[in-house]
């Protein structure tokens, strides 16, 4: 297993000269586009008019429509008329995986996201399980697939779900999209055998795979035609067409963002189940190169399963990972942020620079009008607590108007961390040069010694400008 990083080549800075060689193959899609592309094309491209009923039908994608509503009346009506057996139910089920993994593990991890290396036996394989899904060539599924991840969210993404569950789910697919999608390149797929071979058969491995196999199956070992047909065949490919339409909807929608949540992909073990493993998608949208998309051995994932023992078999090989380091980065920022909420929830002892500074004598003065108490450098008025002292009143009593710094961290009791806390809630000023050496410990309340600070909080600003930055003397770029 390797790395992302180490499998990444950097992009040579100067492309060389073209050969002829070079002239035959496919120039990448998106080598000339401006450096403003997206927020140009975003700002630009003139969407479609709007769908009316007025207009509805010259806007249907009517082979999807037909493909996408026959089949369920298929379903249907053999559901309804053939009595279902048990060795049929089994079939389908096994088939409703293969073709699922043809999806996941061959069109999804495999070819749109090279996320690990097949053998040509496990290419063909994937290739023709994913043809038995009929969801479209491996590189028209490719190409989308990979403007949903460069643009997610934007209306150069293909299945944008800002524009909603069911547009995400079907109806991305049953209208003519209102803007093109953004530009993804797929030269790389124009390259493989594998891919140039399904394409060039499509529509025979759509017809054998989608209905032929699964019914002959069916047929030639049990003798349920029938029911091949209409379980493995029809019902089966409902289930895995919205088994996959589910990623682009459900996995969107449903779930927690434990990775990262500028976008809308979520994790959830529901959207796991209905997708053969796609459901961790805001770890996948994260980390879209790794063949796996969940991490966790006890997360739902038969796609990264099924890739793990083909290595074992020597059918597949470089399965990236992401670096491990990096993944909890992710996490961490994301358990910092709910911390920091939380953080803000509560109340906290008044800011230092908030308290008036007042000297000693002053406080000798004020103490005889109320009880004021010297801990630690800060002035608190303990009025309200007179009573509630747990060690009882008197031992305040006795405190009033002095420095009781040393009795309250263990010469007279040990004070607890929430002892500490609650004292720093009545912080009314702060001593004159009462802010010792070696008490800044004792100053800080144990609650407020690990904060949660914003970056432009910190006091440095800007790494630049920070004095731990280091020089070379000669300029950073010198
Ligand atoms: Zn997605
Ligand atoms: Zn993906």
């Amino acid at each position: 297993m390797s790395s992302v990083v180490e499998t990444r080549k950097t992009a040579p800075k100067q492309s060389p000269a073209p050969t002829l060689k070079d002239a035959k193959e496919e120039v990448p899609a998106d080598i000339n586009i401006p450096d403003n592309y997206v927020s140009w094309t975003l700002k630009n491209q003139k969407p479609l008019p709007p769908i009316t009923w007025d207009n509805l039908l010259q806007n249907l994608q009517w082979l999807t429509l037909a493909i996408l509503t026959i089949t369920p009346s298929i379903a249907i009506y053999g559901l309804f008329t053939v009595k279902m057996r048990w060795e049929t139910f089994v079939w389908s089920v096994v088939y409703y995986f293969i073709t699922g993994l043809g999806i996941t593990a061959g069109y999804h991890r495999l070819w749109a996201h090279r996320s690990y290396n097949a053998s040509k036996p496990l290419q063909y394989f994937l290739a023709i399980a994913g043809t038995g899904a009929v969801e479209g060539s491996i590189k028209w599924w490719c190409r989308g697939h990979r403007a949903h991840h460069r643009y997610t969210d934007t209306d150069l993404d293909p299945y944008n779900a800002h524009r909603g569950f069911w547009f995400s789910h079907i109806g991305w697919m049953l209208l003519k999209p209102r803007y093109k999608p953004g530009v993804a390149d797929v030269s790389d797929l124009s390259k493989s055998s594998v891919i140039r071979w399904q394409h060039r058969w499509y529509v025979w491995l759509i017809v054998g795979m989608g209905f032929v196999f699964p019914t002959v199956v069916a047929g030639l070992l049990w003798g349920d035609w029938k029911g091949g047909f209409f379980f493995a065949g029809a019902a089966r490919l409902c289930f895995v067409h919205h088994s996959t339409f589910c990623v682009n909807s459900l996995a969107h929608w449903l779930g927690e963002t434990p990775f990262d949540d500028k976008h809308t992909p979520r994790d959830h073990f529901i959207t796991a189940l209905v997708t053969v493993g796609e459901g961790y998608h805001n770890f996948h949208h994260q980390f879209p190169m790794d063949y796996r998309n969940a991490i966790r051995w006890y997360q739902y994932d038969p796609t990264k399963w099924f890739i793990a023992v083909c290595a074992q078999f020597g059918l597949a090989s470089h399965l990236k990972i992401f670096p491990e380091n990096e993944v909890k980065k992710g996490q961490l920022t994301m358990q910092l942020k709910k911390l920091r909420e939380t953080q803000e929830d509560l109340q906290w002892a008044p800011n230092v620079d908030d308290l008036p500074v007042i000297s000693w004598e002053s406080f000798q003065e004020q103490s005889i009008k109320r009880p004021l108490i010297v801990v630690a450098g800060f002035i608190h008025d303990v009025s309200d607590f007179l009573d509630e002292h747990p060690g009882g009143r008197h031992l305040l009593v006795k405190y009033v108007g002095r420095d009781a710094t040393t009795a309250f961290f263990g010469g007279v009791y040990d004070h607890s961390n929430a002892a500490h806390n609650l004292l720093s809630m009545k912080r009314v000023g702060a001593l004159h040069g009462g802010m010792q050496h070696g008490l800044q410990d004792k100053s800080i309340p144990p609650a407020q010694r690990l904060r949660i600070a914003r970056y432009n909080e910190l006091g440095g600003g800007s790494p630049y400008n920070s004095s731990t930055a280091v020089s070379d003397g000669e300029g950073m770029l010198g």
